[in-house]
């Protein structure tokens, strides 16, 4: 069997048989791989914790037909605070469900990847409330996968901003003139949160956005989730159980 290795977040795990686990992974080499870890669950297994959910690890891979097969494992990034806590907890499990969504196997998709180590990154830091990062990464990945939501000029005419009229469907701000009869205006600093959320690159400022500007926080995380199960055609399962403030 031809072996690889290659490094990955782990996205999930299942239990298989009495002492082994499947492990789904988001690698940089291979974008998602199924994989098995034999004897993972017998007590003293050489794969010891490395392979929960929202670790990074260092994999050495044979090839199978359905499964790949885990020989070597090797933690780099072991995420336990996010595992240990339920608000993280819950929000990681939305970062990787819409992860595991948008990559295919055997399609590299790198970026994902550099945006879900940010995120689960971010989550590991300890803010007190880790679902405005649930809101950043859901725009971030939605504009790295081709969705972008537009915020500073208008999404149909890109008229220099800001617009205030706000479409799900259009994909931003309108402005008055592509707004069609009945788009919601939104406050100002609704769109302003949007355009800081879905920038990439930048998470250190986002809980004081939260803190800071809590109603239009709140309405930029409805329509950022409405924006992401539009564009992505995606119901997140998981959105349901992150606290929110
Ligand atoms: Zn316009």
């Amino acid at each position: 069997m031809p072996s690889y290795r290659d490094q990955g977040v782990v996205l999930r795990t299942y239990r298989l048989g009495e002492t082994d686990r499947i492990v789904h992974l988001l690698t940089r080499g291979r974008g998602k791989v199924r994989a098995v870890a034999k004897g993972v669950r017998r007590p003293g297994s050489r794969f010891g914790g490395r392979l929960e959910a929202y670790s990074l690890v260092d994999l050495q891979l044979h090839e199978g037909r359905n499964l790949d097969v885990v020989t070597q494992a090797e933690l780099l990034t072991a995420h336990a605070e996010v595992r240990a806590d339920y608000a993280r907890s819950a929000a990681a499990a939305v970062m990787v469900e819409l992860a595991d969504q948008v990559v295919q196997e055997g399609e590299a998709e790198p970026e994902v990847l550099e945006l879900l180590l940010a995120g689960l990154g971010a989550l590991a830091a300890g803010p007190d409330d880790p679902s405005v990062f649930v809101d950043a990464y859901l725009l971030r990945l939605a504009g790295l996968v081709g969705f972008p939501a537009t915020a500073a000029v208008c999404a149909a005419c890109q008229a220099p901003g800001p617009h205030v009229f706000l479409s799900v469907r259009a994909g931003g701000a309108l402005c008055p003139d592509c707004a069609p009869a009945g788009t919601r205006a939104v406050d100002p600093e609704v769109v302003a949160s949007l355009a800081q959320l879905a920038a990439i690159g930048e998470w250190a400022s986002l809980p004081r956005l939260a803190r800071e500007h809590p109603v239009a926080r709140r309405t930029a995380a409805a329509y950022a989730r409405a924006f992401v199960e539009h564009h992505l055609d995606r119901r997140l399962r998981s959105y349901e159980h992150v606290p929110r403030p």
